[in-house]
Parts: C-alpha cells; structure tokens; sequence
C-alpha cells in the first residue's frame, strides 16, 4: 500500500509500505480522504526533525474519513463497512488528571490528538490505509458526504473553544484569523447564539467566505473590525474575541477588538514550526479594560458528537470552507510546497489516497 512520508524538511515521498497488522481493539481504514491543514503544513515546512518540536509521523495527515475494511479480533464484524472519521477517544479513566477527576483533561486524550498515542501508525492518514484503535473511531452520520467529514476534527477544534469561551445568548464575537478553524468558530458561535459576528483576516476570498458562513462584517486589519465593533450592539467592543491565527500581532488585535471586561480565547497552537513569531500582549493592556484570557487545546468526544449532529443536520455548513477537486498522493508533495509558497486564495485542498 501507497503512504506519503515527510522524508526532509519540504520533502515528501510516496513508499511502498506493509499494511499495518491489526492488534486488539484496533481496525484498518481505507481513507476516502484527508485534509490538508496548518499544522501539516507546519510539520511540511519543518520535516521529521527528532527533536522535541517534532510532529509525530501520525499527525502529518490527522484530520480524515475512511471505511473500514478489516478489523480486529476482539472487534464486532459488524464493524466491516462502516463510515468513519478518526477523532479524539473518550476520557481513558486511568491516568492521573482521569484518577483526580479531571477527564477533561486526559493525557490519552491529548496524545491522540497529537498523533502521539501507542497504537498509531507509523504514518498519517496521507495513505491508502491505517490502523486506529476503535475508541478513536466515530461513524459518519447518514446525510454527510465522506468529503465533509473530514471537516469533523478542526470543526471539534472550534466547538471546543466556543463552549469553553463561555459565550452568551446575544454576544458580539470576534474572530482573527478566518482560516478553517476560525470559519468554523465564526459558524458555530453563530449558532450558539451570537447577536453579531466580526472577523478579522488579510486574505479577501477568506473574508468572503467568513461572510458566507455567517460573519456580519470582515476585515483586514483589526482596526477595521475595532471601528465596525463601535457601532455594532452596545458599540462597546466584542464580548468574545477567538484568536484563531496564533500569529504575530493576532492576540494583540484580539484583545484590541474586546470590550472592557471581555474575553480573548487562544485556540490552539500556533504553526511556528513554519516560521512567524509568538504572538504576545502587553500585560498593561489587558489589565487596564479587565481582559479575560482563556486558551483551548483540541477538543473532547462531545464536541465530536455534536458536530456531527449538526452536520447531519445540515446547520453546520463546511462544504464551502473545501477545495472541490481532491488531489491524488502523487500530488501531496507539490500541493504542500504550492501552499507554503503561495499560501494565499485557496479552499482547503483535500487527498484522496485511493482514487
Ligand atoms: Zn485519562
């Protein structure tokens, strides 16, 4: 079978590799596709370096959907055939923050978002197949295309800091950065109950699509938004700012955009690996108007459950944040290098490994 591998830095190959064999509990799945994210590009730019700021080789293509063609011994055949995305597995019930309580917050869960957990792959979903361990897996409701699925995991990203910004019936929410993630979370405050949605990003054809998804108004630079934000609801400023980009002056424009008393929510880890600078904010700046500052890491299985409800629904939309034409493997390496040249005016390009 046909896996891609990130050889050197901004360098890709196509292997032939060994099927994974199947261990308890686990299932092979044939991807229909995978998403090309930030963070991939971010492990693209920085290549399999060993040190600590590496990317396990099974994040390097970790948003994905699949059917699954073989399963385990333990594992009900029934299974054979199914619809799938590969998702964060429930809170393990054993490791220290699960045996204090705190199942938000589990070291299982956390490596499987990173790609980091024992039973990984030694590869991502840039493949025709992979192992995954079954509590990872989550069916594809009747109603969303294997195309959208895939969409699932950043959407998870996005409920997450949503649900933990504590937003309100009615808020002004901002969003910097209207990359997938903060499409994402612009649609889905929206549908927590937002009263009126900003955005901030440099790029036009993403601003249209924030638009399009559900933004009121979206701008290029934040002063844009702090001016719109003037007149918008009680023109005090945003109640919720979702720093989605990690990047530069992002966090300094998220809080610049926050009323008094506000919230600013960093989703996420910022691709540093790929170049661009921390993003800081002057201690004074928060203090003085009473800045709230929150932070969200990945997600957790309800957040999973509840976007694809919506989904399936059909009131989560993510069919526009995608590229419509999938590339083939042999098109990955040139893809990655094409967006890390030219990150600019493209949808999310998905991989169809076995097309
Ligand atoms: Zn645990």
């Amino acid at each position: 079978m046909k896996a891609a591998r990130l050889v050197a830095p901004r360098s890709v190959e196509i292997h032939d590799v060994e099927p994974a064999s199947l261990v308890p509990g686990s299932v092979i799945v044939e991807i229909s596709f995978a998403g090309i994210g930030g963070s991939d590009l971010a492990a693209y730019v920085a290549g399999p370096s060993s040190d600590e700021n590496s990317w396990p080789p099974a994040w390097f293509g970790h948003e994905w959907s699949g059917r699954v063609v073989d399963v385990g011994d333990d594992v009900p055949h029934r299974f054979v055939g199914e619809r799938v995305v590969g998702l964060a597995p429930p809170a393990c019930g054993t490791c220290r923050p699960c045996g204090a309580g705190l199942t938000s917050h589990c070291d299982f869960v956390l490596e499987a978002i990173v790609g980091a957990d024992p039973l990984a792959d030694s590869h991502g979903a840039f493949a025709s197949q992979i192992r995954v361990d079954t509590r990872r897996l989550l069916r594809i409701p009747e109603g969303v295309d294997d195309a959208d699925a895939v969409l699932a995991e950043p959407a998870s990203v996005a409920a997450h800091a949503v649900t933990r910004s504590g937003m309100a019936l009615g808020d002004v929410i901002g969003v910097v950065g209207a990359g997938t993630i903060g499409l994402l979370v612009a649609e889905l405050a929206r549908l927590a109950g937002a009263g009126r949605v900003v955005a901030v990003d440099p790029e036009p054809m993403r601003r249209e699509l924030a638009c399009d998804l559900g933004a009121d108004a979206a701008f290029a630079p934040a002063d844009g938004a702090v001016d719109w934000l003037s007149r918008a609801g009680s023109g005090l400023g945003a109640d919720v700012v979702f720093d989605c980009a990690g990047l530069g002056d992002s966090l300094a424009s998220a809080v610049s955009m926050a009323r008094r008393g506000g919230t600013v929510v960093a989703v996420g880890v910022a691709d540093r690996r790929g170049g661009g600078s921390e993003p800081s904010v002057g201690r004074l700046d928060l203090v003085r108007r009473e800045i709230t500052l929150q932070a969200s890491l990945g997600y957790v299985v309800s957040d999973s459950q509840r976007v694809l409800g919506l989904m399936a629904e059909d009131r989560l939309r993510v069919a526009p944040i995608l590229d419509p034409d999938p590339i083939g493997l042999h098109e990955l390496d040139a893809t990655l290098r094409d967006l890390v040249e030219t990150p600019r005016g493209r949808r999310k390009p998905l991989v169809a490994p076995n097309a």
